[in-house]
């Protein structure tokens, strides 16, 4: 979904989602290291994180299978048996001098969309097959070259993707949905025409006024906001996902919202089966429903003010935002900021991205020279074709309005981090279909330097991108922490996260399931070449 200023185009629906990886600690289907498979890294510094606050402490880390089986100052202890696995005693086969360096979690992405590929219309699709494969076979790495070693898909699901990435030599555990929960008419049905929605989007609930707009042939007793929760459970869901949406402060009209009371029960019948519930929510109106049907997660930030105004930066005294902000926190409710949403058009506008120096690490040669084209540009002009449809005030300019949505949502982000909100990493990768914004993976590197640049202090991103998406989650007992016991997905850094945010650019090895990743390797820079004839059809 991408919003700016209120101005929306979507990433595609009806993709997503997949496996858990999580429940088994070897990850199906991988390619494991064949020969070793307990590393002992020694000397090394151990940043790891609580609900609360980051500790560090120089150790070891003893890694057996997918599992960390200790942690200490002192060194294991290799006669006794390890944890999970009673009697084993198993050689060390490798050993890492981890002097100088920095072990963390992986960094976990609550909100992302697989299998998406980025900057392509329909045309460049049926142009360019071998790009787009390029670019998807690539995304999974992408996520673990910036360190991200879990990721939760907010789509629906697509067992293609699954395929992919079980097929992927590398892949970071990819966790899902299974089927979002859409009201009848409501949010992501607008984007099909009738009756296709109903089919296409078929996990919908309804209020009972809506019930003489229902085509007769749909049976009610399958609509509960019960069986919505059902069916996304039978396709693996680890959490729900609702949303409410009342069309970006009026550019889209006559959206339905579930009502207070269905979305309440929504949340209950996710809680009887221990799933938590994330809200889509960028308004006043959503934000206030959140708190009202007690939802986990708020997904994105509260950048709707219904003023009317775009060019807010700040909200009006008068709407009492601090009640809301007040009450989010009073409840413990979870925030994604997803602030990329936002930025991400600036850089398709401004075109800056082109210029990044790890750009080259996530698009493979020929998908960055295409970029670089002037076909590869058509984003840019396609932004601001649509910004001066869609824009409230034609006689403002497209980068004032731009320029007042990235200062809008960095500023509430500000905010709510000062009055002690509970944020969590969330980027909404890739976010947009057109334009070179939301690169998977890159996009997690540029949430968290906007997360530190909009005033986050470097300890709460660590916990954000850690322990707390694990927590709200509900994953915390086998990811986002450095402790025995839970799964071995974990970051050795060259330098020091609580120190420079850069930190989390500056990865040695990545961990996933026990397995031991130079960074490099995972660069797209390394992908096969594809042949080039495969390129030009
Ligand atoms: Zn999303």
């Amino acid at each position: 979904m991408l919003v700016v200023n209120g101005f929306i185009r979507f990433a595609l629906l009806g993709a997503i989602l997949l496996a858990h990886p999580l429940l088994k600690a070897d990850g199906g289907s991988k390619a494991e290291p064949a020969t070793c498979r307990t590393t002992l890294i020694k000397d090394i510094t151990i940043i790891s994180a609580d609900q609360h606050r980051v500790s560090s402490q120089t150790g070891f880390v003893l890694l057996d299978g997918g599992k960390i089986a200790h942690v200490g100052q002192t060194k294991p202890v290799l006669n006794q048996p390890l944890a999970g696995k009673p009697g084993s005693h198993p050689l060390i086969c490798n050993e890492i001098d981890g002097r100088g360096k920095y072990l963390t979690p992986g960094l976990i992405d609550s909100h992302v969309h697989t299998g998406q590929m980025i900057g392509f219309a329909k045309k460049h699709h049926a142009k360019y097959p071998a790009l787009v494969k390029s670019y998807l076979q690539q995304e999974p790495r992408n996520y673990l070259y910036f360190g991200f070693t879990t990721v939760l898909d907010l789509g629906e699901r697509d067992s293609a993707v699954e395929k992919a990435w079980r097929d992927s030599e590398f892949a970071p555990n990819l966790l899902g949905v299974g089927l979002s929960v859409r009201q009848f008419d409501g949010y992501g049905h607008n984007f099909y025409p009738k009756p296709q929605r109903y089919t296409a989007l078929h996990n919908w609930v309804y209020n009972p006024e809506q019930v003489p707009d229902i085509p007769p042939q749909w049976d009610l007793s399958r609509h509960t906001p019960k069986m919505a929760i059902q069916n996304a459970v039978n396709a693996g869901a680890v959490a729900i996902k609702v949303f409410h949406e009342d069309g970006f402060s009026g550019v889209i009209k006559g959206l339905k919202n579930p009502s207070p009371a269905i979305l309440s029960e929504i949340v209950k019948e996710a809680h009887a089966q221990k799933l938590p519930v994330l809200l889509h929510a960028t308004s006043l109106a959503a934000y206030k429903m959140g708190i009202e049907a007690k939802v986990d997660i708020l997904a994105h930030g509260l950048w709707h003010f219904e003023t009317g105004n775009f060019l807010d930066v700040a909200p009006p005294a008068r709407l009492q935002i601090e009640n809301v902000i007040d009450a989010v926190v009073k409840q413990g409710i979870y925030v994604q900021p997803t602030l990329r949403v936002v930025l991400s058009e600036s850089d398709i506008s401004s075109g800056k991205l082109l210029l990044h120096p790890d750009l080259k690490h996530a698009l493979p040669a020929p998908l960055l020279a295409w970029f670089a084209s002037d076909e590869g540009k058509w984003g840019t002009v396609a932004l601001e074709e649509e910004m001066d449809q869609f824009k409230p005030d034609k006689t403002v300019a497209n980068q004032a309005y731009l320029q007042a949505s990235a200062n809008r949502v960095q500023h509430m982000l500000g905010w709510m981090a000062k009055k002690g909100v509970k944020l969590i990493v969330g980027t909404d990768s890739p976010v947009n279909w057109n334009g070179l914004g939301g690169v998977a993976g890159l996009n997690g590197l540029l949430e968290m330097q906007a997360m530190a640049k909009a005033g986050v202090s470097l300890e709460q991103i660590f916990i954000a991108a850690t322990a707390r998406n694990a927590r709200a989650l509900r994953l915390d007992a086998s990811i986002g922490s450095v402790a025995q016991g839970m799964n071995a997905d974990l970051l050795i850094l060259r330098s020091n996260p609580l120190q420079d945010i850069a930190a989390w650019n500056d990865i040695d090895t990545v961990i996933v399931r026990g397995q031991l990743i130079a960074r490099a390797v995972l660069s797209a820079s390394k992908q096969q070449e594809p042949k080039q004839q495969e390129l030009k059809q």
